[in-house]
């Protein structure tokens, strides 16, 4: 029988490290259900709120589920909760959110990476607990390289949108946060496949759950920038995959350096647009009376409900697609979109996966982050963000701790081999002992 958290455990969890933002707080309604498991809070679910880390959608409450979520629910699930995030994914260590900053599980001084910060907070905090997240440019493999739990984001389209509040439709995926390789053989499965409420789910192989990694490429251009503690960390694992069997092989990618500026042009492009929708009439909080010019209004509302990433996203999305800057800008990050799907594609050939460290440095500190400017901090995603632009899968697993605090590694897989990293996550938890914070919820 699974252990089940307890309310009070969880508000005592919830005391120390803000995971949630909302969560069931009534005693009996937490004996139902053969599993539980929570959700980012830009996944809608009956019941709770769906808020995506932003005050613009205050009070919102979607009368229906995601479908990854009714999935779950269906085969006996229970949410528990939905957990903080930055405002809508903006961000690298959930210190962008509307309501309360996720802190780390080894150290509360230190951030939980973003932007799922709370779920991957959740699934290292409590025992046996499946986290939903979201990535649009390394929303799962940050936190979880930073919690110290495995995050698997699936290949784009391998599991249905319909229902999570849009970020970047072309980069959305939905994936799962654990502590085990179980978790993911088992829910995977269950979240998977075509939904005729998200076509670009619709036409999509079976998922096969075999695979194997027997050769993994490391790009040179991952190895430069690395903190120390990564830098030998990630050695040490290589050697153990090594010890292994997994043959390792030197390559170079070297598009991957434009893999930033690139996102950043098209996330918040796409971005921009999505967030056109939030001017307090049809969607987002009304906080005034409409007594006043459209435009007066509209801009009163999202002046006061959008933090200021968000209004930083919305002046570079809307600038990079402008008419006189869209080839210059837009066009040209969506051909090296296509340049850095091409080197992968070809490293491919030979190998089946490849593999990187996942974040270059360990969970900052809360006052590291407040002196870091917003291009620093874009920069941090270097490693996460060019399989999101690829839609391939890819999977965070702890493989090293410095001082206590967890060091990630990431397996990038082609286009629908999420099987092969499962079973990689399998091998590599017989070999590598993760470790866990000790709380009881
Ligand atoms: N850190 C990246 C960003 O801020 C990725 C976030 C995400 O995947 N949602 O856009």
């Amino acid at each position: 029988m699974i252990p089940f958290p307890t309310v009070d455990g969880l508000q005592a969890l919830d005391e120390r490290h803000a995971v949630f933002c909302e969560r069931i707080e009534d005693p009996l309604a937490l004996e139902h259900g053969k599993f539980h498991f929570s959700a980012k809070d830009n996944l809608c679910a009956r019941g709770f709120q769906a808020r995506a880390g932003s005050r613009i959608l205050k009070g919102y409450r979607p009368p229906f589920d995601a479908t990854p979520i009714r999935k779950l629910r269906e085969i006996g699930g229970l949410l528990i909760g939905k957990t903080n995030m930055d405002e809508f994914g903006f961000g690298t260590f959930s210190t962008n959110s509307g309501f309360g900053i996720p802190r780390n599980p080894f150290d509360t001084e230190r951030c939980c990476g973003g932007s799922s910060g709370g779920a991957a907070a959740a699934a290292s905090l409590i025992p046996e607990h499946l986290s939903l997240g979201v990535s649009t440019g390394g929303s799962i493999s940050c936190p979880a390289s930073f919690c110290g739990v495995i995050g698997l984001t699936p290949t784009y389209g391998r599991v249905s949108r319909w229902g999570l509040i849009d970020y970047g439709n072309s980069l959305d995926k939905v994936g799962l946060l654990t502590r085990t390789a179980r978790d993911l053989e088992r829910y995977l499965p269950v979240i998977s496949g075509p939904d005729a409420k998200d076509p670009t789910s619709q036409s999509q192989p079976v998922l096969d759950m075999r695979g194997e990694v027997a050769t993994v490429a490391v790009p040179a251009e991952a190895l430069v920038g690395l903190s120390p503690e990564v830098a030998s960390s990630f050695a040490e694992a290589v050697k153990e995959l090594g010890r292994n069997g997994v043959k390792v092989r030197e390559v170079r990618m070297p598009s991957l350096r434009y893999a930033i500026p690139a996102y950043y042009i098209l996330a918040t492009s796409e971005a921009s647009t999505n967030l056109a929708r939030y001017c307090g009439m049809r969607f987002g909080v009304m906080n005034h009376e409409f007594d006043q010019g459209f435009n007066d209004f509209f801009s009163e509302t999202r002046s006061e409900d959008f933090g200021p990433e968000a209004k930083r996203r919305i002046l570079l999305g809307t600038f990079s697609r402008m008419v006189g800057f869209r080839n210059r800008y837009y066009v040209k990050a969506l051909q090296v979109r296509q340049l850095i799907i091409r080197e992968y594609r070809k490293v491919f050939e030979s190998c089946d996966a490849v593999l990187t460290p996942t974040m270059p440095f360990i969970a900052p500190r809360f006052d590291e982050i407040a002196r870091m400017r917003p291009l620093e901090m874009y920069q941090a995603d270097f490693l996460t963000v060019p399989p999101n632009l690829a839609g391939m899968p890819h999977i965070s697993l702890p493989c090293g701790y410095s001082r206590g605090i967890p060091i990630g590694m990431q397996a990038v897989a082609p286009q629908w081999a999420e099987g092969s990293l499962v079973s990689l996550a399998r091998s590599w938890e017989e070999s590598f002992h993760y470790r866990f914070p000790e709380v009881t919820a």
